[in-house]
């Protein structure tokens, strides 16, 4: 520990890194602390609107069944994840193509334990790559369909959208059970 003064800082922020009072003992002239808050939320999906991103049309097609993605006009491209300008030759003159919606398990893995905050309900849960059929994308996702211990590398999934429960969507991929 150190002996140089700490700094004097404003009482508020004093007492909100106070640990909560467990005890009775507490000086009453004091205000009380204020409770710590819970640790944020992590958000794995994306904001999906016009005002939010460039790229909501991924989201649109994917609401209506369609997996897409952007490929360059340029040279071809075909771009994972869509962009909005391509990485090769930095044109933005990109357009939207229809992906394969079936694919092959390339390789994949279970969380059973330590899922991140807000999925600890969902455990356990298969993840995996899947490489797109017809196309050189490997894509990663979660893998449903079939609990993880009777997936295998190579089998056939299909992408489908799924609805993340606050109006937006995701796509996953499923096995055949
Ligand atoms: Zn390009």
């Amino acid at each position: 520990m150190s002996d140089s003064p700490r700094p004097r800082r404003p009482a508020a922020q004093l007492a909100r890194e106070e640990p909560v009072a467990t005890g009775s003992a507490r000086d009453p002239a004091r205000p009380a602390p204020l409770r710590e808050k819970r640790p944020f939320l992590l958000d794995f999906f994306p904001l999906e609107t016009e005002k939010d991103t460039r790229l909501a049309r991924f989201y649109e097609n994917l609401r209506a069944g369609r997996l897409t993605t952007t490929r360059c006009r340029q040279d071809g491209s075909i771009l994972w994840p869509p962009r909005t300008a391509c990485p090769r030759c930095h044109a933005e003159e990109l357009e939207w193509v229809d992906l394969p919606d079936h694919g092959r398990l390339y390789a994949f893995s279970a969380v059973l334990a330590g899922a991140p905050l807000g999925m600890e309900e969902e455990v356990p849960f298969s993840v995996g790559l899947v490489d797109l059929d017809g196309v050189a994308l490997r894509l990663f996702g979660r893998i449903e369909g079939k609990p993880w211990n009777a997936l295998h590398v190579g089998e056939a999934v299909r992408v489908e959208p799924y609805d993340v429960g606050d109006g937006r969507v995701f796509y996953r991929f499923r096995a055949q059970p």
